[in-house]
């Protein structure tokens, strides 16, 4: 057994070292998100905190005393070790890209996905859209590789191939799921998505500017605030399941 690690330092769970780490509690966003489900502010500006990273071996996860048996492997590997030492990747993307390794690496490819989008989040905030472009590319390649995605996941593949610049594949990609008849509010951003892609739009979008306001909805003016107690992605689900 480990020794238990003194107040307000966590022991690695991948190499064991006891670093200081501050816990993340999040707070629920109190504006629109992206179309890709980006949170809005204040949620938004917090992503410096998202993560935890042990400054011995690089391990990054939300919690880094906890460590899924094959993450040892994915920090051993040559990928991860290059990743840590590339100094042309910003370092906080370096470590959501190390954690989408890890994730990689315990077959979560749709989480791995989700934390390569996170990347290009800080690579969008940083001004760097050749950066972002590609881990978009990436982060779909990653939702394509893992189980079938359900249509909320669609949407986030979608709005990745408009805003990495590949067109054709958005529209393609959201006319198929139209097809399906999915429920209204992904129908709506879909639609607005068909639009963007067809007039080559790469810029961020509001789910807001999708969706009808809620003066002319009354029967769901209550969809943009979030439900006591059902938390951030309950909120999103409720937004896209709505029939
Ligand atoms: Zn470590």
């Amino acid at each position: 057994m480990p020794a238990a690690p003194a107040p307000g330092q966590v022991n690695c769970g991948v190499c064991g070292a006891e670093s200081r780490q501050a816990s993340f509690r999040p707070g629920m966003p109190e504006q629109a998100p992206d179309l890709d489900l980006r949170p809005g502010p204040p949620l938004r500006g917090s992503m410096g905190r998202w993560l935890q990273q042990c400054p011995h071996c690089g391990y990054a996860a939300p919690e880094i005393a906890q460590a899924h048996p094959a993450a040892a492997q994915a920090v051993g590997g040559a990928h991860f070790r290059g990743l840590l030492n590339d100094a042309a990747t910003p370092p906080l993307a370096r470590r959501f890209l190390a954690w989408a390794l890890v994730l990689e690496e315990t077959g979560a490819l749709h989480a791995a996905a989700e934390a390569t989008l996170h990347a290009a989040w800080v690579a969008d905030d940083l001004n760097k859209p050749e950066l972002a472009r590609a881990w978009r590319r990436d982060a779909v390649a990653l939702w394509r590789s893992g189980p079938a995605l359900d249509a909320e996941q669609t949407v986030r593949v979608v709005d990745s191939l408009r805003r990495a610049g590949l067109h054709d594949d958005a529209a393609a990609t959201a006319e198929a799921l139209l097809a399906k008849e999915p429920p209204e509010a992904v129908a709506q951003v879909l639609t607005l998505e068909l639009r963007l892609a067809a007039a080559g739009d790469e810029r961020r979008h509001s789910v807001a500017s999708a969706l009808p306001p809620p003066s002319r909805r009354p029967h769901v003016s209550h969809q943009g605030s979030v439900r006591r107690g059902e938390g951030f992605m309950g909120w999103l689900r409720r937004l896209f399941r709505r029939g």
